[in-house]
């Protein structure tokens, strides 16, 4: 017997045709008997926050139901990273494709190689904003997406994405 959880997942993008691979990268997430998609945020296109000078990212939230465990659903995360040509090399760095496990549940997570919520979330607008468009009553950390979202230093720099 296998339990559902439904786990929101953060796509971000900034080299490359960013919003095909947004698109592409929905639909690769998508397993059928393993991940359903529950819900679909709008693109928002954001200035990079940390990391060296680089274009402007397109960030989307999706929140999936899942089968899957925690590690497994990191993996299948990583392996769709993989299929668009990720590579990691400068941490914060320019990516063809990020995929972020934001919550699993209400399962936590102090590991390094899987820290549930996303440590980072709660401050960026990039997922919080989306996802409150998303999901108007989502909370995190036992407090309103929208919220926290309003608060995050770089809500500036965002805006809805309107097509190229
Ligand atoms: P970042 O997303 O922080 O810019 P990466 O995508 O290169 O950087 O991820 C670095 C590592 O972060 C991954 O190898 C992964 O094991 C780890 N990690 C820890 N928590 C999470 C999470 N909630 N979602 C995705 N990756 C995570
Ligand atoms: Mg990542």
């Amino acid at each position: 017997m296998s339990s559902t959880v439904r786990s929101v997942l953060a796509l971000g993008s900034n080299l490359g045709a960013s919003n095909d691979t947004l698109v592409l990268a929905v639909a690769d997430l998508v397993e059928p008997g393993n991940v359903r998609l529950h819900a679909v945020s709008p693109v928002v296109r954001t200035k990079p926050v940390g990391g060296p000078d680089q274009p402007d990212y397109l960030n989307m939230v999706i929140e999936v139901e899942t089968d899957l465990g925690p590690y497994e659903l990191l993996a299948h995360c990583q392996a769709v990273e993989d299929r668009h040509h990720r590579k990691r090399t400068v941490r914060w760095g320019p990516r063809t494709l990020d995929v972020d496990i934001i919550t699993y549940g209400s399962w936590t997570s102090h590991d390094p190689a899987l820290t549930i919520p996303h440590p980072r979330a709660a401050s960026r607008a990039f997922v919080l904003q989306p996802w409150a468009w998303m999901d108007s009553g989502a909370q995190l950390d036992g407090r309103p997406v929208i919220e926290l979202a309003a608060e995050a230093g770089d809500l500036a720099g965002l805006v809805p994405f309107e097509g190229v």
